[in-house]
Parts: C-alpha cells; structure tokens; sequence
C-alpha cells in the first residue's frame, strides 16, 4: 500500500511544514536498477593501522568499478593498488562539495579499546559529507573467534558504533559491520556487494557474519547469479512472497511458486509474469512435504533454494487467544517449515551449496502486544535457523533468515491507523518498507557465492526502534 505521508513530506508544501514542525521527513530510498552501478557515486575507503582485510576489500572494489577515494597520508592506497584498485588521494578537511555514496572502513587492525579512536578519526570529518542513501560499512574479525580478549572487546564494541550511527546519518542512510571470522576473507564479496549497493535500501544497524563454512564458492555472472538454479518460494502468490519469487526469477532462477489452492488464480499470475511453475498446496497438510520433495525431485532433479515466507498472524491478547488459533500459527510459520526440511533432507532433495532461507519477524526479536502466538512462531524460526547449521553444514547446505520490520503489505494494511503509522515511522528511515527489500536479502542469501553467509539473521526493518 501507498505511504501518502512520504509523497506530501517531499513536495515542497510539506517540506517546509515538516521543518518547521519538527515532523519527521522520510526521503525516497535508492533502490536497485538493473543495468546501473553497483554503488552509484564515490566510495570513501579506509582503514585502521594493521588491518588486514583492505586488499580483499579493495579487490571487491575494483570488480564493481568503485570511484574509490582514500586519505591523502593513508596506507590504504598501497593495499588498493595490490588488488588492481585505482584510489584517488581525498584531503578529509576540505571545505568543498565532495559528497561520497559510501564510508567503508576496514576496521580489522584494531586490537585495543584505546585504538577504537580510529573510528572517531575515520569517520567524524566526513560523515556530514555523505549524500542520501548512503552506505557506512565497518569490516572487523568476529570477535567470539578471536584468541585475544582485548582484540575480541575492541570488535564487539564497532556494533555499538554502526548502529549509533546508523541513527544520526539520516537521510536514508544505512549502517552495518560486517565481521569476517579469519581465514574467510575471500567469503565476503557477496555480502560487501549487497550491502554497499541499493540492494540493501532498508537494511540498516545490521550485524552480519562472514564464516569459514567449508562449502566451496561458486563466482557467478553477478548480473544472473542464480542462472540455473530451482528455487521453491512458499505463500508466493502475494506480498512479500511474490516479491522474492520475481526477484529471484530475475536473478536467473526457475522459481516454483507455491501457495494455498485457493489462491492459485494469483498463483498462476506470479508464475507466469516470471516463467515459473506452480504447486498449490497447503504446506500444514500432513502429504505437503512428501508432495514438495517428490515435486522437485521429478520436475527438476532436485532443489538449490528453499525459501519458507508463508506466514499469518492472528492477534489476540493472550487472556483472549484460543488454542486453536495459537496452533494455526505455529504450524504454519513454524512447524510446516520443520516437517518440510526434514522431508528435503530425508530425501537428499536439497543440492550442495544450497540453501534455506527463512522468514521471521522483529516481533520474534523484541516481541509484540497481541502476538504470543506469532512471536513465539517468528523466534522459533530463528531457533529453527540456530539449530539446524549441525545436519545443514555437512551436506554443503547454508541456513539464514531475515526478520522484517513494518513492510507496506497487506498483512501491515490491516493493522490499526495508530498503530501502523507508529510502526512505520519508529525506524531510522521514517517510512515502511517495500516487499522488494526483503526480496533483495533473501536473494543476497540465494547467491551461490553467499557460500560463507550462513546463521545469519538480518533484520530488514530500516533500524526499527522495536527490538533494537
Ligand atoms: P501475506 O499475508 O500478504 O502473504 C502470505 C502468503 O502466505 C499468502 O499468499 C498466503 O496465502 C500464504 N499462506 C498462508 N498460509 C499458507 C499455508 N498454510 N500454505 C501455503 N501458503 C500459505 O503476508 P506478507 O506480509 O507477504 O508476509 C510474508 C512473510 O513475511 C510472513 O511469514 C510474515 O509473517 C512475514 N513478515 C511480514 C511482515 C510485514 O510487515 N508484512 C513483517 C514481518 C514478517
């Protein structure tokens, strides 16, 4: 559904009402455009002394054909032109109209409390020098892998720094650290990618996780990463779910795309705007999970991608909740998606270098009011995620989830006016998401070189306040 408010805060009318006011004032956010850049303007590079991430990063760089800038007195240029990176010399205190479209900070090197001013000296002259929908990215070495407690407190500590600054950078800007666990440096491309590019418009205040999976990268053609992949989208006939089924299509992939018998009119819709096939089906049925496996096992020979969107909720009070609608949801957003896996694994139907993507929810991070059932489902998802990477792993198979915040849907459309546009402003960005954004985190899991991304959960809810 339309958000009024954002179109009339950007006319001109109401930009001066909304200063003047104090409103607040959400501008349009970047998004994805095939055939444009990875990241559409100048890209600020640095770094902290004795980082040891910058030429992987560089390298990134370079195969997205960054305009790469670094400081005038910085190692980083060295290390850039290791990795075949052009940089050009940038003096931080000039007074001049230089806007960059993203902050990358390698922020690897530093080992100590007292060396986090890096931080402080990296980014402070330049932050008011970002233009809008700009991207801040601070690399660091997970820390619960680092030998060393003060060099682990040191990177614990730069998720405080992105999601504060997340916070103040306004103007449709995001905020991640991305921490890379040693000896997995050549994993982080994909993710580097996905979040310094539009790609990530309403992904903000993120922590993601670059693991050594042992799974072997595959380097796609980045314009169709999936080319050749079978993916199976579940409730895709609508919302959210038919943006991932057409996201995925146009990153290559055949998508099955299945929902409940009675929506198979929207169903076929789906498909066929996509070239993908159909299975209407209702996944809580006791024969869904053998019916799925058989289905790509005979139509396809098997399956690379499984993403478990299918989800409802059905808010009550918990003194007002009957027991049978606390049972519809946690089978069908929760229990289904169990009986499904287990029946793919049981199987061999999932591929190597496959994955499952799950759908949960902030409600499932910070809870909600009516929606004991529906957190209870969207946590265990993430349990579900948690718990799964010991059977996934060794069969060469990745689990992750996004969480999404308030995405304009018809599931949001239905909330109380009071209560929606509190949801839709209470987030970094002002505004609400669209389904596409939470398309483009799951395609950013479905990439064949997301081989290192694995038990990961990204909130997709532009820093919402809730749960944060
Ligand atoms: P939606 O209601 O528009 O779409 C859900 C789809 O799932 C529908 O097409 C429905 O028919 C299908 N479905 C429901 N039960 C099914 C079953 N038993 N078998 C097969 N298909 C079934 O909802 P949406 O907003 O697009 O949400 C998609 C997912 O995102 C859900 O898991 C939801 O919980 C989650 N989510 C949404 C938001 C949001 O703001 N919209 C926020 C957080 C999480």
């Amino acid at each position: 559904m339309s958000d009024r408010y954002l179109d009339f805060v950007n006319s001109s009318l109401g930009q001066m009402l909304a200063k003047n006011l104090g409103l607040p004032a959400p501008l349009p956010l970047d998004r994805f455009v095939a055939g444009e850049p990875v990241v559409k303007g100048a890209v600020l590079l640095g770094a902290a002394s004795g980082s040891d991430l910058t030429t992987t990063i560089a390298q990134v760089l370079a195969n997205i054909q960054a305009d790469t800038y670094a400081n005038f007195d910085s190692a980083v240029h060295g290390a850039a032109a290791a990795a075949g990176l052009a940089t050009q010399a940038y003096a931080p205190s000039a007074e001049d109209s230089q806007k960059f479209k993203a902050l990358v900070f390698d922020a690897s090197g530093i080992t100590s409390s007292e060396q986090l001013i890096a931080l402080h000296s990296f980014f402070s002259p330049v932050i008011r020098k970002i233009s809008s929908s700009a991207r801040i990215i601070v690399i660091g070495r997970t820390p619960e892998l680092l030998d060393n407690a003060k060099h682990a407190t040191a990177q614990r500590a730069l998720e405080g720094f992105t999601r504060a600054i997340g916070k103040e950078a306004k103007k449709g800007s995001t905020a991640q650290v991305i921490y890379v666990a040693p000896g997995a440096d050549a994993g982080l491309e994909s993710s580097l990618r996905f979040f310094i590019s539009p790609k990530s418009a309403y992904v903000s205040g993120q922590v993601v996780r670059v693991s050594n999976t042992g799974i072997a990268g595959e380097t796609p053609d980045w314009t169709k990463p999936l080319a050749g992949k079978v993916a199976l989208v579940t409730g895709a006939s609508r919302g959210i779910g038919e943006a991932i089924a057409q996201t995925l299509a146009r990153d290559g992939a055949h998508v099955i795309c299945l929902d409940v018998p009675q929506q198979e009119a929207d169903l076929n819709k789906v498909a066929g705007e996509i070239g993908g096939s159909v299975l209407a089906l209702d996944i809580t049925s006791a024969e869904a999970p053998g019916r799925i496996a058989a289905h790509v096992k005979n139509a396809h020979g098997g399956l690379d991608i499984i993403v478990h969107n299918a989800g409802v909720t059905r808010d009550k009070t918990l003194a007002n909740m009957k027991d049978q609608l606390w049972n519809m949801v946690i089978n069908i957003n929760l229990s289904s998606e169990e009986r499904i896996n287990d029946e793919l694994l049981a199987q061999d139907a999932i591929r190597a270098n496959g994955r499952v993507i799950c759908v949960s929810s902030i409600s499932g991070i910070a809870g909600n009011m009516g929606q004991t059932n529906y957190a209870v489902s969207k946590a265990g998802v993430i349990g579900l995620v948690n718990s799964s990477v010991a059977t996934l792993l060794p069969k060469g198979i990745t689990i992750n989830a996004v969480a999404p915040g308030f995405i304009e849907t018809q599931m949001t459309a239905a909330i109380p006016f009071a209560i929606r546009e509190a949801g839709r402003r209470m987030n970094s960005m002002s505004q609400g998401g669209l389904p596409v954004d939470v398309a483009e985190t799951i395609a950013w899991y479905a990439s064949p070189a997301s081989n290192a991304v694995n038990n990961n959960i990204v909130r997709v809810c532009g820093q919402s306040l809730i749960g944060a």
